[in-house]
């Protein structure tokens, strides 16, 4: 897709490198905004209406360097922009493996954030579903210093492009999909929490219509403006 990409920012048995180095025909494999560095897509397996995800195009593992770069939170927040005024107020989150196998990273070692529409507390789901995590008030820019060099969950239920304020955890053993099992809980749907299992293809294909309207829209109302 982005033919001025260096060879070794992609990683040939990478989902999201495949999603965003060949056109796909599906709408799910395709972002559904882009820009140079970063793409938007619909989640596999969205237990929620809108669920996204912003992909930085360069391999990397976790985003706790892009935190702290203006351009990805220029993408970030025109990607909440939109489903926030598609379908309310957004929590965002993350993930952070730092060696490629790792659980924690959802089955893939391409770091990935997490933009869902919520209407509860997920921080306070997720002390509920385990209350011996230990979570720290951490800004998205401090992730480096504050993980330690550890795997971590990051979550913020008001991101802002200048300072997002949040939580962190750092997590002592790999954790697979946690807030995938918080959030499946939370709306009574316990046991669909696993994306490889519950690929939520309906939900997921009238987000990608839904968001791609979105930007269509937004594109030319700013060129009649
Ligand atoms: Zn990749
Ligand atoms: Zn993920």
């Amino acid at each position: 897709m982005n033919r001025f990409q260096a060879k070794e920012e992609i990683k040939s048995d990478c989902r999201f490198c495949d999603y965003m180095s060949q056109s796909s025909n599906s709408p799910i494999d395709t972002p559904w905004m882009s820009s140079s560095k970063h793409s938007a897509f619909v989640s596999v397996g969205a237990l929620i209406e809108g669920w996204s995800l912003v992909v930085p195009k360069k391999h990397i593992i976790n985003l706790s360097s892009e935190y702290k770069s203006s351009e990805f939170w220029n993408f970030a927040s025109e990607t909440i922009s939109a489903v926030q005024e598609s379908y309310g107020r957004v929590t965002i989150f993350e993930h952070g493996a730092f060696k490629a196998e790792s659980l924690t990273g959802c089955g893939t070692g391409h770091a990935h954030l997490h933009v869902v529409p919520l209407d509860f507390s997920l921080i306070e789901a997720a002390k509920e579903f385990n209350p011996d995590m230990k979570w720290e008030e951490c800004c998205a820019d401090e992730i480096t210093e504050k993980s330690q060099g550890q795997e971590y969950l990051f979550v913020s239920e008001k991101p802002q492009r200048n300072s997002t304020n949040g939580y962190i955890c750092r997590l002592k053993d790999e954790t697979s999909q946690f807030f995938r099992r918080v959030i499946a809980l939370k709306i009574g749907k316990p046991n669909e929490f696993d994306y490889k299992k519950f690929k939520m293809t309906e939900i997921a294909n009238s987000s990608v219509e839904t968001l791609t309207d979105y930007c269509w829209k937004k594109a030319n109302s700013s060129r009649t403006a």
